[in-house]
């Protein structure tokens, strides 16, 4: 799997594409994930301007020499005490005649922003947080192989921390073994750090793992997912140590339930609010609608955490190429909770599967 330099390049016309339509004349990235999208390399403290001049990665010495090698076609400059990101911005702006400069909001500090708004003069500075966000929804097939590469590796570090649960091992245990694999695996690491809830833990969705050593009839919920070449995995699946008694069956049923009428709905075309009502009705029917905290699901690439978002506020339909999660949970305060989550790469009719755990209730 080689990244291509031609798709990138296609990358930056469909920037300039969308930033055309915005009545910009460049963008200043701030936005890592963006930065990495944009140009294929991967870095920290550094910006991109992009305009229909040009483009130039603004780093520091720590990169300058990396990015210069990695990123033909770009213009590289560093930034220094006496030269500062400002000062670069201005000169572009300048040299490149650009009037209007988009500029990621979400991704600035309010710093940042002041500082590059007073040095600027003759720039109108405009928010545009989601051009590139936008372009990142639908992957190209280099992406999605790294996706799979990353829910693969994920899946075969589950299994195996699966045969290391038992009475007596603790939560943050079983979480290190999850980060050890995987970077065993040759991943980049963990997309987000592990989630590992035994017992009542189960029913917070976002639980820290802790010092809390599992015991026979727990739930144990584990939401992990790879990294590779910046691409993340996300899959949650919940099992119980010993025997499941009759109510976490029932539960479970419920979850899984909602789960596959899901995954089964998924098709181009579909709303995103309406994939998330689908499993909402399914979990309210049986009457555990109240218990269902989160939305369903979200988009999954350079950031775990994506567009598009599987929730009632999002009216984006799916197209060939997403890659959502879909993940119901059902979560009751004090006893515990399920949530079963796969990562999906929707296709021309419907949807494949890439994070490939059974999905039946599995009993250690
Ligand atoms: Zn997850
Ligand atoms: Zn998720």
């Amino acid at each position: 799997m080689m990244q291509d330099v031609c798709v990138v390049d296609t990358t930056y016309h469909k920037v300039m594409r969308e930033l055309r339509q915005a009545g910009l004349d460049g963008i200043l990235l701030s936005d890592l994930a963006n930065i990495g999208f944009v140009s294929g390399f991967f870095t920290e403290d550094s910006f991109i301007l992009i305009s229909g001049q040009g483009k130039v990665f603004i780093t520091d010495s720590r990169y300058y020499e990396v990015i210069e090698k990695k990123c033909p076609g770009w213009q590289v400059v560093c930034v220094s005490t006496q030269k500062h990101l400002k000062d670069y911005v201005a000169e572009y702006c300048k040299t490149w005649n650009i009037k209007t400069l988009g500029f990621e909001e979400d991704k600035i500090t309010q710093g940042l922003f002041a500082e590059l708004a007073d040095h600027l003069s003759g720039v109108d500075m405009k928010p545009v947080g989601t051009i590139v966000k936008h372009l990142r929804m639908v992957k190209r097939p280099y992406e999605l192989d790294c996706i799979r590469r990353a829910a693969r590796a994920a899946d075969d570090a589950f299994l195996h921390v699966l045969k290391l649960m038992k009475p007596g091992v603790r939560e943050y245990e079983i979480a290190a073994e999850i980060q050890y694999q995987l970077k065993k695996a040759g991943m980049d690491g963990e997309s987000f750090p592990s989630i590992v809830a035994a017992g009542a833990h189960s029913s917070r969705p976002h639980a820290v793992p802790g010092e809390y050593k599992m015991q026979a009839g727990d739930f144990v919920t584990i939401d992990m997912g790879a990294k590779y070449r910046g691409y993340c995995s996300d899959m949650t699946r919940t099992v119980v140590i010993g025997t499941a008694d009759a109510k976490q069956k029932e539960v479970y049923d419920v979850v899984l339930t909602a789960q596959k009428k899901a995954v089964a709905a998924v098709k181009p075309g579909l709303r995103c609010c309406d994939l998330d009502q689908i499993a909402r009705d399914s979990i309210g029917a049986r009457g555990y609608g109240e218990n269902f905290l989160h939305s369903l699901g979200h988009g999954v690439g350079l950031d775990i955490h994506e567009l598009p978002t599987v929730s009632k506020n999002c009216d984006i339909a799916l197209e060939p190429g997403m890659v959502i999660t879909i993940e119901p949970g059902v979560y009751l305060p004090g006893w515990g909770g399920v949530r079963i989550e796969d990562t999906v790469i929707v296709t021309e009719d419907g949807c494949e599967i890439i994070t490939k755990i059974p999905k039946y209730l599995v009993e250690l």
